[in-house]
């Protein structure tokens, strides 16, 4: 589902879920289009059109590596996946190798990280909490003796809910003072975020992470595929063993996708300073005008994680006493789309766990509403998006005064 074209005024759809799923690029379309006609066999298939689909699948991995290998260090291998949460399902429970151990994990994690986690502690191992702190950000455990040498620690790099940037540099000095620690980082949400240390588009000195989840639909690129570096030298199992992709995840391999989602990430890496900055100058607009308009509706609005450092395409905004679904709902009325939170959790009515951990009064977290812009939203989009939502919060301010 796209927007309407970038319109003058008052466009009649406005898409503001791009956390969830973005459009894809066009470049993006014709790239695969091209190796669905041509490239179209399978990559292990021993004859020419076989080697062929191989070339175009190991050419598509081997870009991909080269645009983000350096946050993990020298290297780094890239296992294709499903999506983000088969990524971080295989990042967490196949770097998991010992019989027991312990898993460090946040109210910031994606479900996917925190549902492997719990899977962990079913086999054994043990569960760790990472506070929050009233940022967002991981309050990482400072007293190293208290520590085992196999921890592992799963950390989104941007969270899914809030927008809020974990300190790459932070995450790095952690797991430097504890050598034998391993680091899964989900960068899903990372893409546009910006690199202010590190080699990489991630920031990521290489000592930081051992695995990393990227999945192309968050940023123009094709929905069915994601991907696992891993870092040189990881001890690391497969969950469905077969021969493809060097024993570490069965399954005969999407070269279309794989192609899309290398040029989805050169079209977005070539394009993110100016895209980042255009989008976090749209995002703090309409935050600044939904806080505007529901105060003019007697509505105390507040952003969350206004002032810590966030991704540029997130805007969690709290209606305090107001009840996010019905919110989301009467929005899409007026043909505004935008989300409770990240999508897995969209249509639960359990309070958004990163929200709770960061500590935010009750009637924030219940009526928190993410919006998520992406490349193609624009100025119009956004003041007709606030205009609308403006209207919905007066009339649910009014029914809610009684
Ligand atoms: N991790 C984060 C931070 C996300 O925001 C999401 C989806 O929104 C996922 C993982 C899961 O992604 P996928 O839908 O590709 O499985």
């Amino acid at each position: 589902m796209t927007p309407t074209a970038p319109a003058a005024s008052a466009p009649e759809s406005i898409y503001l879920d791009h956390a969830a799923a973005t459009p894809l690029l066009p470049e993006v379309a014709a790239a695969m289009a091209e190796v669905r006609a041509a490239g179209f066999a399978n990559p292990s298939s021993p004859h020419a059109a076989g080697r062929r689909a191989r070339r175009l699948l190991e050419d598509a991995r081997e870009r991909i590596l080269d645009l983000v290998g350096a946050d993990l260090g020298p290297g780094a291998g890239l296992v294709f996946t499903s999506g983000a949460t088969e990524a971080n399902r295989l990042g967490i429970l196949g770097q998991a190798v010992e019989s027991r151990g312990r898993i460090l994990g946040s109210a910031r994690d994606h479900s996917s990280c925190r549902a492997a986690g719990g899977e962990l502690v079913a086999r054994g191992w043990e569960r760790v909490d990472v506070p929050l702190r009233a940022d967002g950000t991981l309050a990482l455990p400072r007293d190293a003796e208290d520590e085992t040498a196999g921890d592992l620690l799963s950390a989104a790099l941007v969270c899914g809910q809030s927008g809020i940037r974990e300190d790459a540099s932070a995450l790095a000095a952690w797991a430097a003072a504890r050598p034998g620690r391993r680091v899964h980082v989900d960068a899903t949400q990372a893409v546009l975020a910006g690199a202010p240390h590190g080699p990489g588009p991630f920031g990521l000195p290489p000592t930081a992470a051992t695995t990393l989840t990227l999945a192309p639909h968050k940023f123009g690129g094709p929905r069915g595929i994601g991907g696992l570096v891993v870092r040189r030298g990881v001890a690391f199992a497969a969950l469905v063993p077969a021969a493809q992709e060097a024993g570490l995840r069965g399954g005969t391999e999407a070269v279309d996708l794989a192609v899309g989602f290398a040029r989805a990430l050169e079209a977005t890496l070539a394009a993110r300073a100016e895209v980042a900055s255009r989008v976090a100058s749209l995002r703090d607009r309409l935050e600044a005008r939904l806080v505007a308009a529901a105060g003019v509706a007697g509505i105390d609005a507040v952003v969350i994680g206004g002032n810590a450092p966030r991704a540029p395409h997130i805007a969690t905004v709290a209606f305090a006493g107001l009840d996010r679904q019905a919110l989301v709902m009467a929005a899409d009325l007026e043909g505004v789309w935008c989300a409770t939170g990240t999508a897995c959790a969209s249509g639960s009515s359990e309070p958004a766990p990163a929200l709770v951990a960061m500590g935010l009064p009750d009637s924030h977290v219940a009526g928190a509403v993410r919006f998520s812009l992406g490349r193609d939203t624009t100025a119009a989009h956004v003041d007709a998006a606030a205009e609308r939502l403006g209207r919905v919060l007066a009339r649910m301010a009014r029914r809610a005064g009684g």
